[in-house]
């Protein structure tokens, strides 16, 4: 029966312009998106075969292999999040009855284990604990036991704050077996030092909303020739359709024929927050990374706290801090967001509860921002009961970013 005229279902729901609140994002992601960014952002559409956007999207794939390091001709933004481009990797180099190996070092391991065994592949494992990198002889154990064809490795992992050192030694090894290797730079690209080439990487993916300071949306992807054939050469097609990269090779590849219809506006962006690395060069927003990463550490251990990462594998994109004694991870974070507006994370997995995930990435990581972090999160711990010396904190804090 018709709903009666005046039936509620009828009426339209009444809903509010748009005022989020205006917070500081020193979380694990996203990060704080740049003003020109955001300015990309609002210029007009235009269709997505349109002879001016098939002019942007080589200018996109240009700066992405720019800030890879790459010479690497399939190098795309992928429509999606980070998932996305980390499952277009995984889900076209495993085929069913591959092996896949994969660490158990953190919580991305772990996605990536899963999307290979929806891939049809075999996993198997390399261990170390939570908040340790792989070791190398570890890695060369494994490859020798299950002789895999893909290895899969975290290059930033975004739960621990440890970033992997001895890249090249890891690709040799799997190399040596022939295995291919799938690296994920999510919390890594335009932020840490990131050489695909020069490091033998095969395929990397990354998410934008981390390091490069954009909107999720455009998500970064690359792959050797030789990941390529592979792919190309496959039995079965990949299992999603979207995500198939021999037909997204006719929309990105030379015919730039119609496959999906692309997030324009998120092309765009991705286009911008590019730019800005290109402007600023690498290795200066390397070294940025690190200095303001550096006067946070600084911060923090001046208050008394204590970093997870010992500085060999301290990771400058995600500062992973033990939480003290006596107080409640989730109440600090509920606490600096509600007092200064300020965005950081509580832990992950093997870390829920110990530690506190603080993100310095792209256009966040400015001294105001590191500044903000230091004074709230002593301020924060302090009221709460934690035995910290916010001053000593904000005085370190304050002479490190001299
Ligand atoms: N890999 C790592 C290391 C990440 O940190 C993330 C997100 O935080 C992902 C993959 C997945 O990216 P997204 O959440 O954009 O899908």
């Amino acid at each position: 029966m018709p709903p009666a005229s005046g039936d509620s279902s009828e009426s339209a729901p009444s809903v509010g312009e748009l005022t989020p609140p205006t917070r500081t994002l020193m979380g694990p992601g996203p990060s704080d998106v740049h003003p020109r960014v955001l300015r990309a952002m609002s210029t007009p559409l235009v269709g997505h075969l349109d002879p001016s956007f098939i002019e942007i999207m080589n200018e996109v794939q240009e700066l992405l292999r720019y800030t890879f390091q790459t010479d690497n001709q399939w190098t795309i933004p992928v429509s999606g999040t980070g998932s996305a481009a980390m499952e277009a990797a995984i889900g076209n180099v495993v085929e069913p009855g591959d092996t896949m190996l994969v660490p158990t070092n953190g919580y991305f391991g772990g996605r990536m284990a899963e999307m290979a065994r929806r891939a049809g592949g075999d996993i198997v494992e390399v261990d170390a604990p939570w908040g340790e990198p792989l070791e190398p002889a570890d890695v060369s154990d494994a490859l020798a036991e299950h002789d895999p064809d893909v290895f899969g490795f975290i290059h930033a992992e975004t739960s621990t704050g440890v970033v992997q050192p001895d890249v090249s030694e890891l690709t040799a090894a799997a190399h040596d077996h022939d295995a291919l290797v799938i690296a994920d730079t999510v919390t890594s690209l335009g932020g840490v030092e990131l050489k695909v080439d020069e490091w033998g990487i095969d395929v990397a993916y990354s998410g934008p909303q981390k390091c490069l300071s954009c909107p999720p949306g455009a998500s970064p992807l690359t792959l050797s020739d030789h990941a390529m054939e592979k792919v190309l050469g496959r039995e079965e097609s990949p299992r999603s359709w979207y995500l198939d990269l021999s037909l997204l090779e006719g929309y990105w590849g030379d015919d730039r024929s119609y496959h999906h219809t692309a997030p324009i506006t998120n092309v765009y962006s991705i286009r911008e927050a590019l730019r800005l690395v290109a402007e600023e060069g690498l290795e200066n927003r390397w070294e940025r990374h690190r200095r303001l990463a550096g006067a946070l550490k600084a911060g923090v251990e001046g208050m008394g706290l204590e970093m997870n990462a010992p500085e060999e594998y301290w990771l400058p994109s995600l500062n992973a801090v033990r939480v003290p004694d006596g107080v409640d991870d989730g109440e600090v974070c509920a606490d600096v967001l509600e007092q200064y507006d300020l965005e950081i994370a509580s832990g992950l997995g093997d870390l829920a509860g110990e530690i506190f995930r603080i993100g310095c990435m792209g256009y966040s990581a400015r001294p105001e921002n590191v500044a903000l972090v230091v004074t709230a999160l002593g301020d924060s711990l302090e009221s709460l009961g934690a035995d910290v010396d916010p001053e000593g904190g904000v005085a370190a804090c304050r002479k490190a970013l001299r």
